[in-house]
């Protein structure tokens, strides 16, 4: 299963109006991509000043040669936690394959142990997603239910194979929280051989018939269908992926029918031998050309055959990937600020992003680093100084990069910052 995440469609934002934002930036990317923006409501912005502070004040310490100030009490605001690395299909375009079904295993007491001491600190969202597919997980309508008992913002990214589990947890979701499907096929012939799912006789239709239930459970929950669409030449490396762009509208006609909320489609990623991923176009500017006609043929034909009040969505790297701008999102920062504010929770460790998962180099620690508050505090002061994101993040399409450089210009410039918080609370947690 792919393992970006991407919010819901429903998901506000008021990011436009609010002093202080990128502009251009948040024109350039959907609304629940304008991080910048959900950093400055009343609900973030004490920590986001509480670490622009520690960071200015160690730039500062630094230069004068004196010690370095302490972290503050932060922790992650939002997390991306892997519940396992059990996957019960086989899917060609997996970025993640590397890691499924390895022995590593969470323990239930220290994961709940860790996310708890978090959310002391700040956290206000997780997101449910793998390496992994997280309905799989043995205790996962337990944890669901653990997760908004401590009041977070939850949302979850499935192969829609446990449709059961859903429905079952679906009581427990409040507004604003979401779950995506992710399906990349019209027909239950090319979704079998996308996704190789190990029950042999499940299909798209089957997985489908489950969202009216679930919607009938919990109304407020936002429902997805998740499309990475994928084209000739596209390879996992010596594997070819099946192709799908000519099943987008069929994809969206089935989705707004089985009462699903919204489609996104998103362009193929690929995993680079150093472990990051990135977008790799077609291979030459013509191919990309051509392709990208077709999809954006497809999205257009999408609108006209779906219910009014469905949503057919690009996702922000599509979009980029369209407008041509995608390699001004590979300009970063040489400190990612955002490895403090967002983090990957693995059974194989914890992680500064979703665009690194599993990688030795942007580990952490544990994967419950956090259920020890110092030891989280630590490894992120060391990962925020040792791992240069313009060297290592240099080929990857960062979602994050307008609100990196937001961050890294609040942490340069030497005004006051204000105490209160510049924008308006829309309650969108996930980062
Ligand atoms: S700069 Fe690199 S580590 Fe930071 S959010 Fe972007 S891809 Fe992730």
């Amino acid at each position: 299963m792919p393992s970006s995440s991407e919010p819901s469609s429903t998901a506000a934002s008021s990011a436009d109006s609010k002093p202080g934002v990128d502009g251009d930036a948040a024109t350039k990317v959907e609304r629940v991509h304008d991080f910048a923006g959900k950093l400055q409501q009343p609900s973030f912005w004490p920590k986001v000043l509480d670490y622009v502070k520690w960071q200015r004040a160690l730039r500062k310490a630094e230069a004068e040669g004196r010690a370095l100030p302490e972290m503050p009490e932060l922790a992650p605001l939002s997390i991306n936690l892997d519940l396992t690395t059990a996957c019960n299909y086989a899917c060609d375009h997996c970025i993640d394959w590397d890691i499924l079904n390895g022995r590593d295993r969470h323990e239930d007491d220290l994961l709940r142990e860790a996310i708890q001491r978090m959310a002391e600190r700040g956290l206000r969202s997780v997101i449910l997603i793998g390496g992994g597919e997280p309905t799989l997980y043995p205790r996962f309508v337990d944890f669901v239910a653990f997760l908004k008992g401590l009041d977070l913002s939850v949302s979850v990214v499935t192969n829609g194979s446990r449709g059961d589990r859903i429905l079952q947890a679906a009581p427990y979701f409040t507004k604003g929280d979401w779950v995506r499907l992710s399906l990349d096929s019209g027909s239950n012939d090319t979704f079998v051989r996308m996704h190789h799912p190990k029950q042999k006789s499940l299909t798209l239709d089957e997985i489908c018939s489950w969202i009216p239930k679930i919607k009938a459970a919990n109304p407020d929950l936002s429902l997805g269908f998740s499309f990475v669409i994928t084209w000739v030449g596209g390879s996992r490396g010596e594997v070819k992926v099946v192709e799908n762009i000519h099943e987008m509208v069929a994809a969206a006609k089935r989705a707004s029918d089985a009462s699903f909320d919204y489609i996104s489609f998103k362009p193929f990623l690929e995993r680079q031998e150093d472990g990051s991923e990135v977008l790799d176009p077609a291979k030459t500017e013509a191919e990309l050309q051509a392709v990208l006609a077709r999809i954006q043929a497809n999205i257009d034909e999408a609108r006209r055959v779906v219910r009014p009040d469905f949503k057919v969505l690009a996702s922000t790297n599509l979009r980029v990937l369209m407008t041509g701008t995608w390699r001004d999102y590979t300009n970063q920062p040489k400190v990612c600020h955002m490895q403090m504010l967002r983090q990957v929770v693995t059974p194989l460790g914890t992680f500064n992003c979703p665009a690194h998962r599993g990688v030795a180099k942007a580990k952490l620690g544990d994967k419950d680093l956090w259920a020890v508050a110092a030891a989280g505090q630590h490894d992120t002061s060391r990962v925020l100084r040792d791992f240069d994101a313009t060297v290592e993040c240099g080929e990857v399409t960062c979602l994050y990069n307008g609100t990196n450089w937001w961050l890294e210009e609040l942490v340069s410039a030497s005004s006051e910052l204000p105490e209160e918080a510049p924008g308006t609370e829309s309650r969108d947690w996930f980062l």
